[in-house]
Protein backbone atom coordinates (compact mmCIF):
# COMPACT_ATOMS: atom_id res chain seq x y z
CA UNK A 1 0.00 0.00 0.00
CA UNK A 2 0.98 3.16 -0.56
CA UNK A 3 2.30 5.48 2.25
CA UNK A 4 2.41 9.22 2.08
CA UNK A 5 4.18 9.59 5.14
CA UNK A 6 7.49 11.06 4.89
CA UNK A 7 10.77 9.90 6.61
CA UNK A 8 11.80 13.30 8.28
CA UNK A 9 15.37 15.13 8.73
CA UNK A 10 15.92 18.57 8.89
CA UNK A 11 18.03 21.76 10.76
CA UNK A 12 17.74 23.48 14.00
CA UNK A 13 19.91 27.16 13.57
CA UNK A 14 19.44 30.77 13.90
CA UNK A 15 19.40 32.16 11.09
CA UNK A 16 18.60 29.15 8.66
CA UNK A 17 17.82 31.60 5.73
CA UNK A 18 21.57 31.02 4.18
CA UNK A 19 21.70 27.43 4.79
CA UNK A 20 22.11 25.73 1.80
CA UNK A 21 22.54 22.04 3.20
CA UNK A 22 18.62 21.50 2.13
CA UNK A 23 19.29 21.68 -1.33
CA UNK A 24 21.76 19.21 -1.05
CA UNK A 25 19.86 16.48 1.36
CA UNK A 26 16.68 16.73 -0.70
CA UNK A 27 18.56 16.19 -4.34
CA UNK A 28 20.50 13.38 -2.45
CA UNK A 29 17.58 11.40 -1.02
CA UNK A 30 15.42 12.00 -4.13
CA UNK A 31 18.47 10.15 -6.36
CA UNK A 32 18.16 7.67 -3.91
CA UNK A 33 14.04 7.49 -4.11
CA UNK A 34 13.91 7.76 -0.46
CA UNK A 35 10.91 9.40 0.95
CA UNK A 36 12.35 11.69 3.08
CA UNK A 37 12.31 15.28 3.66
CA UNK A 38 14.89 17.73 5.23
CA UNK A 39 13.53 20.83 6.94
CA UNK A 40 15.12 23.66 7.67
CA UNK A 41 13.99 25.71 10.95
CA UNK A 42 14.57 28.45 12.26
CA UNK A 43 15.08 27.92 16.01
CA UNK A 44 15.82 30.87 18.84
CA UNK A 45 18.20 29.48 21.85
CA UNK A 46 15.31 29.81 24.33
CA UNK A 47 12.95 27.52 21.62
CA UNK A 48 15.94 24.30 21.22
CA UNK A 49 13.65 22.25 23.92
CA UNK A 50 10.55 22.62 22.51
CA UNK A 51 12.13 21.75 18.86
CA UNK A 52 13.79 18.69 20.37
CA UNK A 53 10.88 17.83 21.75
CA UNK A 54 9.07 18.84 18.79
CA UNK A 55 10.94 16.19 17.02
CA UNK A 56 10.58 13.38 18.75
CA UNK A 57 6.95 14.12 19.12
CA UNK A 58 6.60 13.24 15.30
CA UNK A 59 9.40 10.99 14.91
CA UNK A 60 12.11 12.65 13.11
CA UNK A 61 14.85 10.70 12.10
CA UNK A 62 17.16 13.15 13.06
CA UNK A 63 18.03 16.69 12.59
CA UNK A 64 21.60 19.01 11.92
CA UNK A 65 22.21 21.53 14.29
CA UNK A 66 24.10 25.07 13.74
CA UNK A 67 25.04 27.81 15.20
CA UNK A 68 23.80 28.36 17.79
CA UNK A 69 22.89 25.20 19.35
CA UNK A 70 26.13 22.99 19.21
CA UNK A 71 27.13 23.19 22.13
CA UNK A 72 23.66 23.68 23.89
CA UNK A 73 22.04 20.42 22.18
CA UNK A 74 24.05 18.27 24.88
CA UNK A 75 22.17 18.94 27.66
CA UNK A 76 19.21 17.21 25.44
CA UNK A 77 21.36 13.53 24.33
CA UNK A 78 21.45 10.38 25.51
CA UNK A 79 24.11 8.81 23.94
CA UNK A 80 27.53 11.21 22.87
CA UNK A 81 29.64 9.70 19.96
CA UNK A 82 33.23 9.42 21.08
CA UNK A 83 34.96 11.97 18.50
CA UNK A 84 32.09 14.33 19.37
CA UNK A 85 32.72 13.92 22.78
CA UNK A 86 36.13 15.29 21.98
CA UNK A 87 35.07 17.91 19.77
CA UNK A 88 32.58 19.02 22.56
CA UNK A 89 30.41 20.29 19.84
CA UNK A 90 27.21 18.37 17.95
CA UNK A 91 25.96 19.29 14.31
CA UNK A 92 23.94 16.12 13.92
CA UNK A 93 21.19 14.38 16.09
CA UNK A 94 20.33 10.51 15.37
CA UNK A 95 16.52 9.98 16.87
CA UNK A 96 15.88 6.31 17.64
CA UNK A 97 13.02 4.48 19.97
CA UNK A 98 13.36 8.85 21.47
CA UNK A 99 16.92 8.45 22.74
CA UNK A 100 18.87 11.31 21.43
CA UNK A 101 22.67 10.13 20.08
CA UNK A 102 24.96 13.14 19.71
CA UNK A 103 27.58 13.02 16.98
CA UNK A 104 29.96 15.75 14.91
CA UNK A 105 29.95 15.32 11.56
CA UNK A 106 31.81 18.19 10.72
CA UNK A 107 34.94 16.76 10.51
CA UNK A 108 34.30 13.38 9.36
CA UNK A 109 32.98 15.12 6.08
CA UNK A 110 36.13 16.84 5.67
CA UNK A 111 38.18 13.85 6.17
CA UNK A 112 36.11 11.77 3.54
CA UNK A 113 36.44 15.06 1.11
CA UNK A 114 40.55 14.36 1.87
CA UNK A 115 40.52 10.64 0.67
CA UNK A 116 39.69 12.28 -2.95
CA UNK A 117 42.64 13.85 -3.33
CA UNK A 118 45.42 11.99 -0.52
CA UNK A 119 45.82 10.03 2.88
CA UNK A 120 45.10 11.24 6.46
CA UNK A 121 47.30 8.50 7.46
CA UNK A 122 50.56 9.66 8.36
CA UNK A 123 50.11 13.44 7.18
CA UNK A 124 51.79 16.04 8.94
CA UNK A 125 49.00 19.01 8.98
CA UNK A 126 49.05 22.61 9.78
CA UNK A 127 45.83 24.19 10.21
CA UNK A 128 44.98 27.86 10.36
CA UNK A 129 42.46 28.86 12.83
CA UNK A 130 40.75 27.57 15.99
CA UNK A 131 37.13 27.43 15.68
CA UNK A 132 34.68 25.18 15.99
CA UNK A 133 35.73 23.81 12.50
CA UNK A 134 39.12 23.64 13.42
CA UNK A 135 38.43 21.75 16.17
CA UNK A 136 36.53 19.13 14.59
CA UNK A 137 38.95 18.80 11.67
CA UNK A 138 41.96 18.56 14.31
CA UNK A 139 40.38 15.59 16.03
CA UNK A 140 39.12 13.89 13.05
CA UNK A 141 42.31 13.95 11.27
CA UNK A 142 44.02 13.08 14.71
CA UNK A 143 41.68 9.96 14.75
CA UNK A 144 42.64 9.01 11.09
CA UNK A 145 45.93 9.24 11.87
CA UNK A 146 47.60 12.12 11.02
CA UNK A 147 50.78 12.09 12.24
CA UNK A 148 51.59 15.65 13.46
CA UNK A 149 49.39 18.72 13.88
CA UNK A 150 50.41 22.24 13.73
CA UNK A 151 47.77 24.75 14.92
CA UNK A 152 47.95 28.18 14.15
CA UNK A 153 45.66 31.42 15.35
CA UNK A 154 45.43 34.97 15.55
CA UNK A 155 44.37 34.80 19.25
CA UNK A 156 47.31 32.14 20.61
CA UNK A 157 45.10 31.32 23.80
CA UNK A 158 42.29 29.43 22.01
CA UNK A 159 44.95 28.25 19.51
CA UNK A 160 46.82 26.71 22.52
CA UNK A 161 44.24 25.77 24.38
CA UNK A 162 42.99 23.34 20.45
CA UNK A 163 46.56 22.29 20.63
CA UNK A 164 47.25 21.18 23.91
CA UNK A 165 43.86 19.02 23.90
CA UNK A 166 44.32 17.53 20.87
CA UNK A 167 47.58 16.43 21.54
CA UNK A 168 46.49 14.92 25.22
CA UNK A 169 43.43 13.19 24.18
CA UNK A 170 44.51 11.72 20.82
CA UNK A 171 47.84 9.72 19.42
CA UNK A 172 48.82 13.20 17.23
CA UNK A 173 51.68 14.89 18.34
CA UNK A 174 49.93 18.54 17.73
CA UNK A 175 51.24 21.87 19.01
CA UNK A 176 50.36 26.03 18.55
CA UNK A 177 52.59 27.69 16.34
CA UNK A 178 51.94 31.95 16.87
CA UNK A 179 51.00 33.57 14.16
CA UNK A 180 53.67 35.35 12.67
CA UNK A 181 53.57 37.80 9.96
CA UNK A 182 54.05 36.41 6.73
CA UNK A 183 53.84 33.09 8.25
CA UNK A 184 55.83 30.67 6.45
CA UNK A 185 54.36 26.96 6.13
CA UNK A 186 56.92 24.64 7.70
CA UNK A 187 59.26 22.39 4.94
CA UNK A 188 57.63 18.78 5.44
CA UNK A 189 54.15 19.65 5.74
CA UNK A 190 51.67 17.66 3.77
CA UNK A 191 48.47 19.20 4.28
CA UNK A 192 47.96 22.46 5.09
CA UNK A 193 43.99 23.53 5.80
CA UNK A 194 42.43 27.39 6.07
CA UNK A 195 40.17 26.91 9.04
CA UNK A 196 39.04 30.19 9.94
CA UNK A 197 36.47 32.07 8.25
CA UNK A 198 38.80 34.07 5.76
CA UNK A 199 37.99 34.87 2.45
CA UNK A 200 34.05 34.05 2.90
CA UNK A 201 31.60 35.63 0.66
CA UNK A 202 31.45 39.19 0.60
CA UNK A 203 34.70 39.14 2.01
CA UNK A 204 36.48 37.05 -1.05
CA UNK A 205 38.98 38.94 -1.41
CA UNK A 206 40.34 38.13 2.17
CA UNK A 207 43.05 35.81 2.51
CA UNK A 208 45.99 34.60 4.69
CA UNK A 209 49.27 36.66 5.62
CA UNK A 210 51.13 33.78 4.75
CA UNK A 211 54.73 33.22 2.38
CA UNK A 212 52.83 32.11 -0.92
CA UNK A 213 57.07 31.23 -1.66
CA UNK A 214 56.57 28.46 1.21
CA UNK A 215 53.55 26.70 -0.87
CA UNK A 216 55.43 23.41 -2.22
CA UNK A 217 54.61 21.04 -5.44
CA UNK A 218 52.56 18.81 -4.36
CA UNK A 219 51.46 19.94 -1.11
CA UNK A 220 47.26 19.41 -0.35
CA UNK A 221 46.16 22.92 0.24
CA UNK A 222 42.63 22.85 1.81
CA UNK A 223 39.65 25.67 2.61
CA UNK A 224 36.75 25.43 4.66
CA UNK A 225 35.21 28.33 2.98
CA UNK A 226 32.64 26.91 0.27
CA UNK A 227 31.44 29.80 -1.04
CA UNK A 228 33.68 31.31 -3.16
CA UNK A 229 34.45 27.42 -3.63
CA UNK A 230 37.97 28.75 -5.21
CA UNK A 231 39.03 31.43 -2.43
CA UNK A 232 42.32 33.62 -3.10
CA UNK A 233 43.90 31.47 -0.71
CA UNK A 234 43.64 28.14 -2.71
CA UNK A 235 44.14 29.89 -6.30
CA UNK A 236 47.50 31.30 -4.83
CA UNK A 237 48.81 27.23 -3.74
CA UNK A 238 47.33 26.49 -7.10
CA UNK A 239 49.59 28.86 -9.34
CA UNK A 240 52.40 26.97 -6.71
CA UNK A 241 51.34 23.59 -7.59
CA UNK A 242 49.61 22.18 -4.33
CA UNK A 243 46.55 20.45 -4.70
CA UNK A 244 43.55 22.38 -4.15
CA UNK A 245 40.63 21.28 -1.67
CA UNK A 246 37.53 23.66 -1.90
CA UNK A 247 35.31 23.46 1.06
CA UNK A 248 32.27 22.28 -0.88
CA UNK A 249 33.78 18.33 -0.65
CA UNK A 250 33.55 18.86 3.09
CA UNK A 251 30.10 20.13 2.92
CA UNK A 252 28.79 17.54 0.35
CA UNK A 253 30.40 14.89 2.33
CA UNK A 254 29.25 16.02 6.25
CA UNK A 255 25.87 15.89 4.33
CA UNK A 256 26.33 12.23 3.01
CA UNK A 257 27.25 10.98 6.32
CA UNK A 258 24.45 12.27 7.96
CA UNK A 259 22.51 10.87 5.78
CA UNK A 260 23.86 7.47 6.28
CA UNK A 261 23.47 7.69 10.01
CA UNK A 262 19.60 8.85 9.72
CA UNK A 263 18.54 6.33 6.76
CA UNK A 264 21.23 4.06 6.66
CA UNK A 265 21.84 4.82 2.91
CA UNK A 266 24.67 6.14 0.85
CA UNK A 267 23.64 9.02 -1.22
CA UNK A 268 24.80 10.25 -4.76
CA UNK A 269 28.31 12.65 -4.16
CA UNK A 270 27.90 13.88 -7.32
CA UNK A 271 23.97 14.94 -7.23
CA UNK A 272 24.83 16.60 -4.02
CA UNK A 273 27.50 18.78 -5.35
CA UNK A 274 25.62 19.83 -8.02
CA UNK A 275 22.93 20.54 -6.28
CA UNK A 276 25.19 22.87 -4.05
CA UNK A 277 26.67 24.75 -6.98
CA UNK A 278 23.33 25.39 -8.52
CA UNK A 279 21.73 26.63 -5.29
CA UNK A 280 24.83 28.88 -4.48
CA UNK A 281 24.63 29.80 -8.00
CA UNK A 282 28.55 28.99 -8.21
CA UNK A 283 30.68 26.63 -10.90
P1 LIG B 1 34.51 30.24 14.60
O1 LIG B 1 33.91 31.59 14.79
O2 LIG B 1 34.32 29.19 15.64
O3 LIG B 1 36.10 30.41 14.37
C1 LIG B 1 36.60 31.34 13.44
C2 LIG B 1 38.11 31.18 13.28
O4 LIG B 1 38.55 32.09 12.27
C3 LIG B 1 38.90 31.50 14.56
O5 LIG B 1 40.05 30.69 14.61
C4 LIG B 1 39.27 32.97 14.32
O6 LIG B 1 40.44 33.36 15.02
C5 LIG B 1 39.56 32.95 12.83
N1 LIG B 1 39.45 34.27 12.22
C6 LIG B 1 38.31 34.98 12.01
N2 LIG B 1 38.60 36.16 11.41
C7 LIG B 1 39.96 36.20 11.28
C8 LIG B 1 40.87 37.15 10.76
N3 LIG B 1 40.43 38.34 10.25
N4 LIG B 1 42.19 36.86 10.76
C9 LIG B 1 42.63 35.68 11.26
N5 LIG B 1 41.83 34.73 11.79
C10 LIG B 1 40.49 34.99 11.78
O7 LIG B 1 33.95 29.74 13.18
P2 LIG B 1 33.87 28.23 12.63
O8 LIG B 1 35.11 27.52 13.00
O9 LIG B 1 32.56 27.65 13.01
O10 LIG B 1 33.82 28.48 11.06
C11 LIG B 1 34.98 28.87 10.34
C12 LIG B 1 34.67 28.78 8.85
O11 LIG B 1 34.41 27.41 8.50
C13 LIG B 1 33.42 29.57 8.41
O12 LIG B 1 33.73 30.24 7.20
C14 LIG B 1 32.39 28.49 8.15
O13 LIG B 1 31.47 28.86 7.14
C15 LIG B 1 33.28 27.34 7.66
N6 LIG B 1 32.68 26.02 7.81
C16 LIG B 1 32.61 25.26 6.69
C17 LIG B 1 32.06 24.00 6.75
C18 LIG B 1 31.98 23.19 5.49
O14 LIG B 1 31.35 22.12 5.52
N7 LIG B 1 32.61 23.60 4.39
C19 LIG B 1 31.56 23.43 8.03
C20 LIG B 1 31.74 24.31 9.18
C21 LIG B 1 32.27 25.58 9.05
P3 LIG B 1 40.36 33.86 16.57
O15 LIG B 1 40.31 32.62 17.41
O16 LIG B 1 41.63 34.64 16.75
O17 LIG B 1 39.12 34.70 16.67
Amino acid sequence: MTSFLSGLTGSFSLSAAENPTVAIMEAGYRANNLDVRYINCDVAPEKLADAVAGAIAMGWLGFNCSLPHKEAILAYLDVLAPSAQLIGAVNTVVIEDGRLTGENTDGKGFVESLTTVGDPQGANTVIFGAGGAARAIAIELALAGAHTITIVNRSPERGEKLADHVDSSTDAACSFAPWTPGYSIPEGSSLVINATSLGFYPNHEDTLDVDVSSFLPGMIVADVVANPPMTRWLRAAESAGCIPLTGIGMLVNQARVNAKLWTGETLDAEVMHRALTEALGIS
